[in-house]
């Protein structure tokens, strides 16, 4: 039977878009990226106080909507005909175009969860503050064994730092039955004060003596309010005897430090000397860095070049670290340089296109930096990816940082500002 045709009035016609924006374009970049690209909308409603999204003013995001049965099935189609290759893990929800958010307040999240491990043969990473229903998360752990790893951000379980810095998210009690199970792989907690991170590790140990315990500090980041950044600085203050507490209680479980820049610089300093060494630089070459590199460089390598620290000023707060660095912030350092030797990976993000983390070009800070730019190819993200998780281990840091007497030199060496 013929379809009439539907007339379009004019008017209509004129104030169409020339390209309709097709929100399936969202789905599918973050798909390339090999997201799994769930969202339950643009700002994730459970406002904890230290969330890094605070504030993204530096990057655009894009909303596709909350998604849609539709939008999974045509989600779980696409990701089913990509190859699946030995150890990759797609990333529960987008995060390169979209704002992060926690997507277990999905009312679909755990059919579909069971969906892509039922009906794909792919791994994947999950990240939660704990919205996950126990038993099944345990149950799927078990029925798709090594398919999940399952990152669960507890953050910490002090009463009051928990209430001050993420009043709504799951209480203690369920954190514990998410905990005693198969189902994670490992938790994230952090010092905030004495016997914090410490008095963490041995409750969750006791619950699980087989999950990593991912330990280290929260940085304060540019947006965060002022009670927040006074907690997490005074975390970091209480790091080391916090550390050597846990290193004290011998606990089964395996246990590492991350998240400090100036720690993983000092704890890979010989690889980073190699590295520069590499380079075969000059005196006169002015290289860009982040703060805890510069540290590094002018302790055991100084004057072999001119070493540029530059701050993380596009996140602002403490945040200090070379591919976390934006052709913004170098710019603001430059000042009449005629060649400048930038790090490959700070144009690495994985929005491609040679941009920074803000979506800035190589193309468009040449224009801007009025001089020569190299490109140091071989400090890349692979090299500082593989670095970040190289002597990432508490007992690395208790033992070569703590206790170190050339790690008290390395962090009184001045940076310029
Ligand atoms: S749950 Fe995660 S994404 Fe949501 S506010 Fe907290 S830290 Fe941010």
């Amino acid at each position: 039977m013929p379809t009439e045709i539907p007339v379009i009035p004019t008017d209509a016609r004129l104030i169409y878009p020339d390209h309709p924006p097709d929100y399936r374009d969202v789905l599918r970049k973050e798909m390339e990226k090999r997201k799994i690209p769930v969202s339950i909308g643009k700002t994730c409603p459970v406002k904890c106080t230290f969330c890094y999204e605070i504030d993204h003013s530096y990057r655009d995001t894009l909303e596709p909507g909350k998604t849609t049965q539709e939008d999974w099935n045509y989600i779980l189609d696409y990701i089913s005909k990509k190859p699946t290759r030995a150890n990759e893990n797609w990333v529960w929800g987008g995060n390169e175009y979209m704002e992060w958010t926690d997507l277990f307040l999905h009312p679909k999240a755990m059919e579909w969860l069971e969906d892509f491990l039922k009906y794909t043969d792919k791994s994947v990473t999950i990240f939660t503050v704990g919205y996950v229903h126990v038993p099944r998360i345990h149950q799927l752990a078990v029925q798709y064994p090594n398919r999940i790893n399952f990152e669960l951000s507890v953050i910490t379980l002090h009463k009051d730092h928990r209430k001050a810095l993420m009043p709504h998210a799951p209480s203690i009690s369920h954190l514990m039955k998410v905990l005693e199970g198969p189902g994670v792989t490992s938790a994230n907690f952090y010092s905030f004060d004495h016997h914090t991170m410490s008095v963490d590790a041995q409750t969750i140990s006791r619950l699980n003596p087989h999950v990593i315990l991912w330990m280290g500090c929260l940085t304060p980041l540019k947006g965060m309010d002022e009670q927040t950044v006074r907690l997490c600085r005074q975390g970091k203050k209480t790091l080391p005897e916090e550390a050597l507490r846990i290193y004290e209680a011998a606990l089964p479980n395996p246990t590492t430090i991350h998240t400090e820049p100036y720690i993983t610089a000092f704890l890979n300093r010989h690889k980073i000397m190699t590295l520069f060494d590499a380079l075969e630089l000059e005196k006169k070459d002015t290289v860009v860095m982040g703060k805890s590199v510069y540290r590094v460089l002018s302790m055991y390598r100084k004057n072999r070049a001119h070493f540029l620290p530059v701050p993380n000023a596009t996140l602002g707060g403490d945040s200090d670290c070379t591919i976390l660095l934006t052709f913004d912030d170098i710019l603001r350092r430059l000042n009449g340089e005629k060649v400048v030797h930038i790090p490959k990976c700070i144009m690495e993000s994985p929005r491609g296109n040679d941009c920074d983390i803000s979506g800035v070009t190589l193309e468009e800070f040449k224009e801007k930096a009025k001089c020569k730019v190299k490109i140091l190819g071989k400090v890349n993200t692979k090299v500082a990816d593989k670095k970040l998780w190289e002597h990432g281990y508490l007992s690395s840091y208790v033992r070569d940082y703590i206790a170190n007497p050339a790690a008290k030199e390395f962090e009184a060496i001045p940076v310029p500002t």
